[in-house]
């Protein structure tokens, strides 16, 4: 009764009325058994749990849905094994420049940022501003420069890039003018979101965008609708994938509006949504859930680095599309 697998692409929990549900994601992409190092693939479910368990702790003790996805997305953005915060994918120019988005459904607040470079934790700073207001969306240096007036952390940006990043730009540069960016489409974004026992939603993104984008540009990741999305009643939901196709395909909105304006089940609309982001020639994945905390794991890529927990005692980590 756990699981029901459609077309191999989606996954669908039962309902989870009473209690708190929690779906997270390390990132879709062309993600291959053999292109694991030794002790990597273990790595990555480790650090996937790791975050798991740090949102299922708070939901577990009557925390808030808000709390949890900015637990388990700040967990995520330490670990050098995802595209967002330590590990983050370079621009062209080589250097990290990151983007986060988190959400509120309860009261659809929301803070955004695009081209941070220097706050250690983009999602702490997405946070901050959706608590301190009176925006939504801040940019660059002026995101930075907030977030320092805030008192939050602050790093160089060698902090951010690991070799591997390193490499995988290198490889792209020498893959020529042909190979547009992300050749691999490896993703790697990072993403959560949860639904408390007050029946709360929330949703939080972060990532380091697209290895070889041009620096200035913005993912989808930060635009509230397109990779992240909360509305109680509703659904909520992070995305990860061909940032510009979901922006396009205003991936996370349409997804809810399937929910609210056509009654769809949660696990359709979000397989609706990720075949129009395939009409449009994108890949990638979303994690969702609905106002009963229902969890729907979409995908149109060979994989996505998820995982589940709920207050029922689900817990699921997964990497393959097939798994
Ligand atoms: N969606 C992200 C972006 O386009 C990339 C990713 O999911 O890894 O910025």
């Amino acid at each position: 009764m756990r699981l029901a697998v459609l077309a191999g692409l989606l996954l669908a929990a039962p309902v989870n009325a009473e209690g708190w549900s929690l779906a997270l994601h390390g990132g879709a992409g062309v993600i291959a058994r053999d292109q694991f190092g030794p002790g990597e693939e273990a790595a990555i479910r480790e650090a996937l749990g790791k975050a798991l368990e740090t949102g299922a702790a708070i939901l577990g003790a009557g925390g808030s849905a808000l709390d949890a996805v900015e637990a388990t997305v700040a967990a995520l953005e330490a670990s050098p094994h995802f595209n967002a915060g330590v590990g983050a994918a370079l621009t062209l120019a080589g250097t990290a420049e990151l983007d986060a988005a988190i959400m509120d459904g309860a009261t659809r607040r929301a803070g955004a940022v695009t081209g941070v470079t220097t706050t250690r934790s983009p999602i702490a700073l997405a946070r901050k501003l959706m608590e301190t207001g009176p925006h939504v969306f801040l940019a660059g240096p002026a995101a930075d420069a907030f977030a320092r007036r805030h008192g939050l952390p602050q790093v160089p940006n060698s902090h951010f890039i690991t070799p591997e990043r390193q490499r995988m730009l290198k490889e792209l540069n020498a893959a020529g003018p042909s190979a547009s960016f992300d050749a691999t489409l490896r993703f790697g974004t990072v993403g959560a979101v949860a639904r408390d026992r007050a029946g709360n939603l929330a949703a939080a993104t972060s990532t380091g965008g697209l290895t070889g984008k041009a620096p200035g540009r913005v993912g989808d990741a930060p635009v509230i609708g397109a990779g992240t999305l909360a509305e109680n009643g509703a659904c909520a939901v992070s995305a990860t994938g061909s940032g510009e196709i979901f922006i396009r395909a205003r991936a996370a909105g349409q997804i809810c509006d399937r929910l609210r304006f056509l009654g769809q089940p949660l696990q359709a609309a979000a397989e609706a949504a990720i075949a129009d982001v395939g009409s449009l020639g994108g890949s990638g994945g979303v994690v969702a859930l609905d106002a009963k905390g229902a969890i729907a794991f979409a995908m149109n890529s060979p994989g996505m680095y998820r995982a589940a927990a709920t207050a029922a005692g689900r817990r699921e980590i997964r990497i393959f599309a097939e798994e």
